[in-house]
């Protein structure tokens, strides 16, 4: 009995080993903590920004928890949307914000669905609404983007008009708090692009955050 439980234990940690191999998604060293995305020493650097600015960023763009969004947006690793939306729950309740009714997800440009098989803020939105238990829903599309956002100037971002933002599913949001959720804010253009279309609604508060600073928090 004890012989069969030990080899079923090994056999478990084998496949286990074949689903999530023990490397370090940062460091790319190997680590024994099966399933685990990061390595000790890593995960010590994984620590959410203080919530003090306009737009919630969680992390700041570099180090581990950028190349867990890496490997996220890639589509390599789905379970890591978990990881990082629990880190953004813990930073957002100590914003002291008031809990949102609903959160909404900007949603992703055609080629990197195309790209990824998925909508990495879509799935961030998901988690976090699992994890403060308050309902999600997908309310916009992007229009027929063909330029790749990241290709594009801070400049002719700004440009950016909330047009390209629009309805997918209408929703009265009167007197609702509206959590609004991107995977990385680079301005913040595109969040308040989203937001415009969204207080078209009439939602009472709209909080916008974001898992990745790539430039926001310094600039
Ligand atoms: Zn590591």
């Amino acid at each position: 009995m004890m012989d069969y439980s030990r080899t079923a234990l090994r056999l478990i940690k084998s496949i286990l080993r074949i689903i999530f191999p023990p490397l370090c998604f940062h460091c790319k060293k190997s680590h024994d903590k099966l399933g685990a995305p990061l390595c000790e020493a890593c995960i010590t650097f994984l620590e959410w920004v203080s919530p003090s600015t306009e737009i919630l960023v969680t992390f700041e763009g570099m180090g581990p928890a950028e190349s867990l969004l890496q490997n996220l947006k890639a589509g390599r690793a789905p379970h890591l949307a978990s990881l990082l939306a629990a880190y953004m729950a813990i930073q957002y309740a100590q914003s002291q914000l008031p809990m949102p009714d609903l959160v909404v997800h900007v949603p992703s440009a055609r080629w990197r669905k195309w790209q990824t098989g998925g909508e990495c803020a879509g799935s961030l939105a998901k988690e976090l609404s699992k994890l403060m238990e308050v309902p999600c829903a997908a309310l916009l599309k992007r229009k027929g983007q063909l330029l790749r956002q990241d290709l594009l100037t801070r400049e002719e971002r700004t440009y950016l008009s909330s047009e390209e933002f629009q309805w997918k599913n209408w929703q009265n949001l009167s007197g609702k708090t509206v959590l609004l959720v991107d995977d990385t804010v680079t301005t913040g253009t595109t969040l308040a692009c989203c937001a415009e279309r969204l207080w078209e609604a009439s939602p009472a508060k709209i909080i916008k955050m974001g898992c990745l600073d790539r430039g926001y928090l310094q600039g």
